[in-house]
Order: C-alpha cells, then structure tokens, then sequence
C-alpha cells in the first residue's frame, strides 16, 4: 500500500488569512497529501517580535478559517512546549507519531528560502522530510542553484523536485495588521468568520509593524 502523506504548515498565523489556505489546499492537491496539519508556532525563533495575539486567538481563527477543507487539519503540539520549537523537532514528532510510515512535507513560501541556512539542522531537515517550497507573490520564483556548495548537489535536488508552483495569492499578516491598525478593510483578504473574530475581539487595533 502507498504510503500516506501528510503536509505540515508551520507559521506565526498572526492572523491567518487567504493567502495561507489557497496554497496549503493547492499544495496538498499537487502532492497528492491525506491531510495538511497546520501547525502554529509559539513564537518563530527567527521573528523578533513576538505574535501580536495570543496562542489561543490565533489557533481559534486558524479553526475557523480551515473548517471547510476536510484535508485541513490543526495541531498543537508547537504551543504546547514551554520553548518555542525548531521544525526539525516538530517534523521528528510527527513521524514518529505515523509510525514512520508516513512520507512528511513541510511547506514554506518562497520568502522563507534566504532564511533557511539559519534554520537548526536544514541539512538533517532536508533530508528527514520534504522541505516543499511554494510560490508566493513579490518573491523569485524558488530556487537552490546557490546552496549547491553548501548543501551538496542531491540536497538541493531534492529542495528542487519538491517546489510547488502555487497561486500567486498577494497577502500577508503584516500588511492585514496594518490596515486594521489603520482601520481598513481586510475582509477580502480573510475568511468572514475570521474577519468577523477580529472585529468582535477588537484584535490589531494598537499600531503593529
Ligand atoms: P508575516 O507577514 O507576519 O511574516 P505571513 O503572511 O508571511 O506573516 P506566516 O504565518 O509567517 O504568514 O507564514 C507561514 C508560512 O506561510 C510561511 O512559510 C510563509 O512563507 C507562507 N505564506 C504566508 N503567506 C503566503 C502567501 N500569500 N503565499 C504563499 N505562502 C505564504
């Protein structure tokens, strides 16, 4: 029998929007995956500030904005820790928690690609999953052609193989918690229960980067 695969999306998730479940659902399409987990980080190692609201706000509009995929998954097992975790450890868990009998994709938009030789383990994390990187608006489309030295020429194949062309789908956190911090209209960036989670909890309001 196949093995099943499984898609993990880490992120801040401050908040999550539009952008985040068009190329998570696209990605679990192009890979063929059972389900995608997302999973929220407490608080990314690499992010100086820290989410600007808390775990159980940011994982209540995560629920609301994945209900209606049936593949989408939550998990909690990053806000769970007292540390924030790195990936290597969050992906380890899970393959242990499918019996090693999973195959592991860990998607990441292109803007992530200049950060990842900063990442604790990449090289183990390269090769115990498949680090599939997406496209996303306002970034070069993937590419690994300059960590060959570093990494070695099957690691950045296999970076390669695994890139997923995704919609260019032009929104981010940053610039949702900016509009609200200036009070507009982020509606169509969002699912409606989520936009209507932050207008009930008055969240992002305070002026934020
Ligand atoms: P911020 O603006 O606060 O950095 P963000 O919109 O990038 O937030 P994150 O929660 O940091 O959202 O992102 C989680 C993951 O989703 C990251 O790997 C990021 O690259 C990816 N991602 C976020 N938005 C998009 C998008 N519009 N298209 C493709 N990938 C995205």
């Amino acid at each position: 029998m196949a093995k099943r695969k499984i898609a993990l999306f880490g992120g801040t998730f401050d908040p999550i929007h539009l952008g985040h479940t068009i190329v998570a659902a696209e990605a679990a399409e192009q890979i063929g995956a059972d389900e995608v987990v997302f999973v929220p980080a407490k608080c990314s190692p690499l992010k100086e500030t820290l989410p600007r609201v808390s775990d159980e706000d940011r994982f209540k509009m995560m629920a609301l904005a994945t209900t209606e995929n049936k593949k989408f998954r939550l998990s909690r097992c990053e806000l769970k820790k007292s540390q924030p975790s790195y990936t290597l450890e969050t992906v380890r868990q899970f393959r242990a928690d499918y019996d090693f009998d999973a195959s592991i994709y860990w998607l990441i938009g292109a803007d992530s690609i200049d950060e990842l030789p900063l990442w604790y383990g990449i090289e183990k994390l390269i090769s115990e999953c498949n680090l599939s990187v997406m496209y996303r608006a306002g970034f070069e489309p993937p590419d690994f052609t300059k960590f060959k030295a570093t990494w070695g020429q099957y690691r950045v194949e296999k970076l390669q193989k695994n890139v997923i062309k995704t919609s260019l789908v032009d929104i981010s956190s940053t610039e949702i918690r900016k509009m609200l911090a200036n009070g507009a209209d982020v509606s169509e960036m969002l699912h409606p229960d989520v936009a209507k989670y932050i207008c009930e909890h008055q969240l992002y309001q305070a002026d934020a980067d």
